[in-house]
């Protein structure tokens, strides 16, 4: 089971300025077949359908660790969309042509079949669909696999980071940057344990130094590039038997902690946008709504 928690992975600043072609180019991180419903999903499904549970406890507990962590991932995109859609029209009577501005945009779709927020596509528009998840079932197949769809995701991700610099994706890009590297390493490490082979051996495809990239320094002075987290009160605490020993980069010690990380960032509550209906809720529906409410609770 999850258990759900109403902040983000981490707090996002505003941008002042929309950035509606950059979204579209954010899709492919939420979408994309290196996007993150793809880990989340693959993560997720490898975690339901594992054999061998109790004797491969460490593997099974860094797969299903991570597939909570994307979760939190996907909701971070999501909420970067939105944000680089917000203030791209403004309202106004419908024979004024309020989103007229958007029919040039790379993206009509955010603004037809969604109001101005994010949609399960990549940065092409093309639906993310069930065949981008691998789980052959067969261990080391699997973890090559999620090594392999880590390295696409930051490969994906820093190209991204070269096509906006709008401060809201990069801050998303950034942090993400950094904990992408740490799934690769512990994937990589679980590989390691599971055959001998040093896949550290492999690196750089690309390469774990962030050292480029400015929007990823802030985390990893504070050591996030070194921690994997369980995402849970008690379980999947073999995590610790995977992710230990040192950092290819720097040296640092890895760390497995219990439960979620100690920061995140508020919730965004995105504003109505009259001119696409949207919520569609009248301030006379509100009054009417709560009085429904007042009712049903009998007062
Ligand atoms: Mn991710
Ligand atoms: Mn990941």
């Amino acid at each position: 089971m999850f258990k759900r928690v109403d902040r983000l992975a981490i707090e996002l600043p505003i941008g002042a300025h929309p950035d509606p072609n950059g979204a579209s180019a954010v899709q492919e991180l939420m979408g994309g077949r290196f996007g993150e419903m793809s880990t989340l999903n693959n993560y997720m499904f490898q975690s339901f359908n594992f054999r061998g549970k109790t004797k491969l406890r460490a593997f099974y507990d860094i797969v299903a660790s991570i597939t909570a962590e994307e979760f939190g991932h996907v909701e971070l995109v999501a909420n970067t969309i939105n944000v680089m859609l917000s203030g791209t029209t403004s309202p106004g009577d419908p024979d004024s042509t309020p989103l007229g501005p958007t029919k040039d945009l790379r993206m009509s779709s955010h603004f037809i079949e969604a109001a101005q927020s994010a949609l399960p596509y990549d940065s092409m528009g093309r639906p993310w669909n069930g065949t981008y998840v691998v789980n052959s079932g067969n261990l080391i197949f699997d973890l090559l696999h999620n090594f392999f769809l880590e390295c696409g995701a930051r490969t994906h991700k820093m190209r991204v980071y070269e096509m906006t610099d709008h401060p809201t994706a990069r801050a998303m890009t950034g942090y993400l940057l950094v904990r992408g590297g740490v799934h690769i390493l512990a994937y990589a490490k679980a590989l390691e344990i599971a055959t001998g082979v040093d896949v550290t051996k492999m690196f750089p495809i690309p390469r774990l130094d962030n050292s480029a990239f400015d929007a990823t320094r802030k985390w990893e002075a504070q050591g996030e590039h070194r921690r994997l987290y369980t995402f849970s009160d008690d379980d999947y605490q073999h995590i610790a038997q995977i992710w230990k020993g040192t950092h290819p980069t720097d040296g640092g010690k890895l760390e497995a902690f219990k439960g979620l990380p100690g920061y995140s960032g508020p919730i965004i509550d995105f504003p109505d946008l009259p001119e696409e209906f949207a919520p569609g809720i009248s301030r006379e529906d509100l009054f009417q709504i709560a009085e429904r409410l007042k009712r049903s609770a009998g007062l």
